[in-house]
């Protein structure tokens, strides 16, 4: 339906052609965006769309009717209605989005599933990517359903558990790379280029394609009302742009009236977007040396962030900063008041909810999303340090009736 589409450049307008394989503008080196001919877009057909998950919405994805998907049925996460959590927190109306419950464990599916069909599609011999972790689990499910090869970069020491056992289990070759994850980015770019692997992180266009079907969700839940505000956490700022440009687009075609404010929440020690947002400047500058509890946001230098910047300055969002305490915090009582568990990352943006609330930034009457981007599963580590370890006892019933008193 929509193979109509153009891969354009967001700062030169230049236009590249769909069989191309590019990443960033050869012209002035932006960042690419899909644009879709809006008007022939037929409403009734994201409206009425059958089906659950990311390929239910195909209408507004950039590949032909017939196309096969490489899919592992990702998508279609539950939201929450937040009652006790909204209480404590003092809002009236708090939705939680858990992304944690796609099949990898967290969002990065939706992105490598429309990836990996669009590698398929290009006839690459292999994909690739830098991680903190997650995009390397999704990648190595996706590439070993989709029969091709995988490499990902890791920071050595600094992926959490959970997501490096995927990521060797399902197959990708892992290499572990004494550097940050920027460092890891930097170099898996020219790889690609030299070595003819397929990119897969989120500067390839075509992962956030897959992300903004988080809109299309949201709003579909809400009987296509879109909320007032969406909170997440932000890392290399791909998922608050597609998140965006999802919102944007439901406009665009006429299914919504409005955006909603887009608002990023990164970790104190990480925060390159937070301060270009409150300096007022368009580009960041880079932190050489990122540092969070909050794994999947340690990124210093974001890819994506001159998209993000937009999201968030369009929509009428914020951009704010947590510690780490405050998303351990965050984390324990999504866990214990909702029943929601999450890694840290993703409990930043229930920590940034708090913070907006406390500074006067966000009012009791606004109707919230939060995203939650990965599952408490991927991160057991964490939870051994932040929760009080099991008692040892004795086999004798009398000692432990003493306990459960
Ligand atoms: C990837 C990831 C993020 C950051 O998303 P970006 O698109 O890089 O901003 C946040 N939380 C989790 C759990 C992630 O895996
Ligand atoms: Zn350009």
């Amino acid at each position: 339906m929509s193979e109509e589409y153009k891969v354009k450049c967001i700062r030169c307008g230049a236009c590249f052609s769909k069989e191309d394989v590019v990443y960033t503008c050869r012209k002035c080196g932006g960042l690419l965006d899909i644009n879709y001919d809006y008007s022939g877009i037929d409403i009734e057909r994201v409206v009425e769309a059958i089906g659950e998950g990311v390929w239910k919405y195909r209408v507004l994805l950039p590949f032909a009717e017939d196309i096969k998907p490489i899919t592992i049925k990702e998508g279609n996460t539950p939201l929450y209605k937040c009652g006790r959590l909204a209480k404590s927190i003092g809002v009236d109306e708090l939705w939680v989005k858990h992304e944690g419950m796609n099949p990898s464990g967290s969002f990065k599916d939706r992105g490598m599933t429309v990836g990996v069909t669009k590698a398929i599609e290009l006839g690459v011999k292999g994909v690739a990517c830098a991680s903190t972790g997650n995009t390397s689990a999704s990648l190595a499910i996706f590439a070993a359903k989709a029969g091709i090869p995988s490499y990902v970069l890791l920071p050595k020491g600094k992926v959490a558990l959970g997501k490096v056992a995927q990521a060797m289990m399902h197959g990708a070759k892992v290499i572990s790379l004494r550097g940050n994850f920027d460092d890891a980015l930097r170099i898996v770019r020219v790889l690609c280029e030299e070595e003819k692997l397929y990119l897969l992180n989120s500067v390839n266009p075509y992962r956030l394609e897959g992300q903004k079907t988080i809109a299309f969700e949201i709003a579909e839940k809400l009987k296509w009302k879109v909320p007032d505000r969406v909170i997440l956490p932000v890392g290399n700022a791909g998922n608050i742009s597609a998140i965006f440009k999802g919102f944007l687009e439901l406009k665009t075609v006429g299914i919504t009236g409005s955006i909603p404010k887009m608002t990023g929440i990164q970790a104190e020690g990480a925060k390159p977007v937070v301060n270009a947002f409150k300096e007022g400047r368009g580009e960041i500058i880079p932190e050489d040396k990122p540092e969070t509890i909050a794994s999947a946001i340690r990124i210093g230098n974001p890819v994506n962030a001159a998209k993000a910047l937009h999201a968030i300055r369009d929509s009428g969002g914020v951009a704010e900063s947590v510690t780490d305490d405050e998303i351990t915090k965050a984390q324990l009582e999504l866990a214990r008041q909702e029943g929601i568990g999450v890694e840290p990352a993703s409990a930043a943006s229930i920590a940034g909810l708090k913070k907006l609330v406390k500074m006067g930034e966000i009012e009791r009457e606004e109707k919230i999303v939060c995203i939650t981007t990965g599952h408490l599963l991927k991160d057991p580590e964490r939870v051994i340090e932040i929760c009080e370890a099991p008692k040892e006892v004795d086999a004798d019933v009398d000692l432990i009736r003493k306990m459960v008193k």
